[in-house]
């Protein structure tokens, strides 16, 4: 067991970092409003799943903490396609809305790749329409990242891990997270060495214990165990999973894809959950949603 100050020197604290974009943001949300411009984020929230609605209900928190607009249009699970397209060709029409998320997932009945490439690229803060995938993937810089693997770039940043020539191992291939963890990892001025893991890798571990940098964003309740992770590792989990917990009044807890503890004894730094990546998402789509408002407003 490691000694309390030994623990906190590892961690990679979420909090801490996503307070400092808050900061960042909010400065360049005071250079527009000298400028007369207020960005603003608009987001769609269709039916009432209860996780949605708490995401949604914090990202639009969080706008109006920073000194942006942030709304929220709410419509119900039987909305039709044409009814929602109809909705984000107001948005995208809007010269106040700077920044466009419809939140997923949609209902089934809705074709959740035809409203995202519905989003003007440019007001696309979530990252996910085709041109921007296709703009962080060539490098250009006036795109938008998707907020997740952009947060864990930042902390690796802002932690001063070096990820020139590191071996960085992503396990997990979704175009919200491994895909564009990866295209961010290659490009010029980061400069990793990266492989992807997914399902059908055929020897985990071997890859793993590999990683200089290991980025875990499987959805596997603590998959990663100490023997898959190289002494010295920056161990970054992006997982998000609750798993049973009789002493919790909830009756469950969140845990993380790496199994914490253990590897915390092996690793150099490593995020926790909760309190780690999870923190820095809505933080990263501040930081898109006042870019996008600089970048429309020029
Ligand atoms: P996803 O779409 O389900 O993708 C999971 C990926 O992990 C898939 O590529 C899958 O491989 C791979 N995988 C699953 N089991 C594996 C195994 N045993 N060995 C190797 N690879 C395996 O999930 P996601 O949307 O990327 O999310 C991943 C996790 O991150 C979830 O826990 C989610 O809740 C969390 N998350 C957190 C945030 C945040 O803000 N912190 C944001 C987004 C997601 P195949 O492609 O072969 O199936």
């Amino acid at each position: 067991m490691l000694a309390e100050a030994n623990v906190s020197e590892k961690l990679i604290d979420g909090a801490q970092l996503a307070a400092r974009v808050h900061v960042e943001v909010a400065e360049a949300v005071k250079a527009l409003a000298a400028r007369g411009v207020e960005p603003g984020l608009s987001v769609v929230l269709v039916g009432d799943d209860p996780a949605s609605a708490v995401y949604v209900g914090a990202k639009e928190r969080t706008s109006i903490q920073l000194g942006m607009r942030g709304d929220t249009i709410r419509r119900p699970a039987t909305i039709t396609q044409d009814e929602l397209l109809a909705i984000v060709d107001g948005l995208n029409d809007d010269p106040a809305v700077h920044g466009i998320l419809v939140q997923m997932p949609l209902p089934k009945h809705i074709d959740e790749k035809a409203i995202v490439r519905r989003i003007r690229p440019d007001k696309d803060v979530d990252g996910f329409h085709p041109v921007n995938v296709g703009k962080l993937l060539i490098g250009e810089k006036d795109g938008f990242a998707p907020c997740t693997p952009a947060g864990v770039l930042y902390m690796l940043q802002a932690s001063s891990v070096q990820t020139s020539g590191a071996n960085c191992v992503i396990v997990g291939r979704s175009n919200i997270v491994g895909k564009p963890m990866a295209s961010l990892m290659i490009q010029p001025g980061v400069d990793a060495t990266v492989t992807i893991c997914h399902s059908r890798t055929r020897d985990l571990g071997e890859e793993t214990r590999r990683a200089d940098i290991l980025i875990v964003a499987a959805g596997r309740p603590q998959m990663v165990t100490a023997d898959m992770v190289k002494p010295g590792a920056v161990v970054i989990d992006v997982g998000m999973n609750r798993i049973p917990d009789a002493t919790k009044k909830s009756g469950t807890r969140l845990v993380g894809d790496v199994a914490f503890g253990d590897v915390l004894e092996v690793a150099s730094r490593i995020t926790p959950v909760p309190g780690g990546v999870g923190k820095m998402t809505i933080a990263m789509l501040m930081a898109n949603t006042v870019r996008a408002a600089a970048q429309l407003s020029q």
